[in-house]
This record gives structure tokens, sequence and C-alpha cells, in this order.
């Protein structure tokens, strides 16, 4: 008898651990999503579609990407943040994911609670860019133009708590200038209205202007880290070029929904390290002005400390600056 119960336990310890570990070796078993919390053709899906092909082959499986738009990234946060903890559903997002939690009165989900870390992705340096007829040849001439004309011109962004959001924010504290400001469901839709002329000047991350502000499309005044992008260097950082603090950088990281078995998220995290060594990836994100985090970075513990941090950081900030949204 007492035998016989040693046995049940003993199964039932080790048959819930099995299981998770068979999980692993079995998955995927389906096609893998990665949502974005942006609309296609910007940077975020950018870089989620550069992705797809070196983590799909490193993980041997499929992967799809999956735009759900709105709120600044919050309306795909939540969604992903109820979806099956199974490692199908993956989630890129950027800085925008600790900033939505000061930024957003009611948020429905909790950036640190609802999600599994996987790993950090890179780094995107933003610029500052106009429609092409924009009668300002250089940040200096911009900002004297912009602070005499504010009433006529308008600031695209991709929603409250995106990157384009923040760093437009930033610009106008920068130069002491409220300006109007226009939403999108993304930078993609932002730019064409820019390129378009329906508005005029817009902050994105480079993986979206370099190819407009080489092909010369667009006006481009400053980029927003201290060193200047190789792909762009014609272009002055910020600080040099007239607003000594301006930097921001958009780091990106991959997350799961809370409740993600811990050997998907490990075999998540190397793929995602396998993927982040491959030469065309990296050759790819160069050109598009990004940068691969070193390899200690992709790892759940790398992004649990970042979003911590990021969070700790823009919560005093935009406290300061008096904007929320609902
Ligand atoms: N990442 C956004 C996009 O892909 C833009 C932003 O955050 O400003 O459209």
């Amino acid at each position: 008898m007492v035998k016989k119960i040693s046995a049940i336990v003993f199964f039932l310890c080790v048959l819930p651990l099995y299981s998770v570990l068979a999980q692993s070796d079995v998955y995927p078993s389906k096609v893998i999503t990665i949502v974005v919390p942006f609309a296609a053709g910007g940077p975020t899906d950018a870089v989620a579609r550069v992705l797809t092909r070196p983590l799909g082959a490193a993980l041997k499986g499929q992967i799809i990407v999956e735009n759900v738009t709105g709120a600044g990234g919050s309306v795909a946060a939540a969604r992903v943040a109820k979806s099956p903890p199974d490692g199908h559903t993956l989630f890129l997002h950027h800085i925008g994911h600790s900033t939505a939690v000061s930024l957003y009165r009611k948020l429905p989900y909790d950036p640190i609670r609802d999600f599994e870390p996987v790993g950090l992705v890179g780094d995107i340096p933003m610029t500052l860019i106009a429609k092409k007829d924009f009668p300002a040849r250089d940040l200096k001439e911009l900002i004297a133009y912009v602070k005499a004309n504010r009433a006529k011109i308008n600031l695209a962004h991709a929603g409250i708590g995106s990157a384009s959001h923040l760093c437009g924010m930033l610009f106008q504290s920068a130069i002491d200038t409220d300006l109007t400001t226009v939403p999108y469901g993304g930078t993609g839709p932002a730019m064409l209205a820019l390129m378009g002329g329906q508005v005029d000047i817009m902050c994105d991350q480079t993986v979206n202007t370099t190819p407009q502000i080489k092909a010369g499309t667009v006006n481009v005044y400053g980029v927003t880290t201290k060193a200047r992008v190789p792909a762009i260097s014609h272009v002055p950082p910020m600080h040099e070029a007239g607003l000594p603090d301006f930097e921001v950088a958009v780091w990106n990281g991959i997350y799961t929904p809370r409740g993600t078995p811990k050997p998907i998220i490990d075999k998540l995290a190397r793929a995602l390290q396998e993927a982040l060594r491959d030469p065309a990836l990296r050759q790819r994100f160069s050109e598009l002005g990004m940068e691969a985090v070193p390899e200690s970075k992709v790892t759940p513990e790398a992004l649990r400390v970042q979003l911590k941090s990021e969070i700790d950081k823009w919560g005093p900030i935009i406290k300061r600056s008096g904007v929320f949204a609902d």
C-alpha cells in the first residue's frame, strides 16, 4: 500500500515537470505569431520582418507578423497579455512598453506582471525630419521657424507612448513650444502623410527614415544619439546641431505572455541569440541604422532589468510633463 502511494506521489510530482520539458521538445508545434503593436510599413514592423526568417530558422518553425495598432502599442500589449502562454505568441515592443504604465491612467495590463521577457533585440536612434518643402535648412533654422510659426505647424507621431511621441514631447519641451500633434497607428502611415505634405515634422526611428533621407524625400535635422549613425553619417547629432541635451534611443525587446513555461522561454532566448548572429540580419540592421545588442543582453534577465529601470526612469519625467491619456 505504502509502495503504491509512493509511486502515485512520484508520478504526480514528476509528470508536470516531464510534460513541461516535453512541451519544449515539441515546441513550436504550430505557426508562431510576432505581434507588432504598430502599423505595417513602420520601424517596429520592419524589425519584426527582418527577424522572422533567421528566428524561424533557429526555431525550425514558421513565423508570421501581425500588426495590432492603437494607443501607442497598448492595444496590442493588452491582447498579448491575454494570449495563451505557449510560446506561439511573441510580442515585439520597444521603449513604449516602459512608458505606457506612466502615461495611461487605466492600463488593462501590467508590463512586468503580465509578460515574460525573452531578450533585448537592438537599439535604434531617432531622427528629426520634416516634409521636403519645409522652409528650414538646419536645426537652428528649424527651431526658429517652429517657434515663430507654431500655430500652423503640426507634429506627427504614432500614438501616445510611441517613440515618436516621446521624442516629439522632448523636442517641444527642449524648445519650450507646444505644437499641434497628429497621431497615427504607426510611423509607417505617418511617414506617408509627411511625404504627402499633410503633416510638417516628425521624430522617427532611423529604421523608417534612413531610406527616405537617402532618397532625399524628406528633410533631416539631426540624429538623437551622441554618436553619428554610419548609415546616414552626414546627419549631425542633435546635441551638435543646437540642442545640447537631446538624447533618446529606442530599445526593443521580445516578450511572451506571463506563464509561458521556462523551457520554452529558454529555447526562444537561444533562438533569438542565434538569429541576431545572422550576417544578413546584421547587415540589414546596420543599413537601417540599427544596432543589435551584445549577446549578453539577449536574455530574459537583461530585458527584465531594462524594463524595470526604464519604468523607474520615465515615471517621474512623465509625471512632470503632465501628459496623461485615458
Ligand atoms: N515604432 C512605431 C512604429 O513602428 C513608431 C513609434 O514608436 O514611434 O510605427
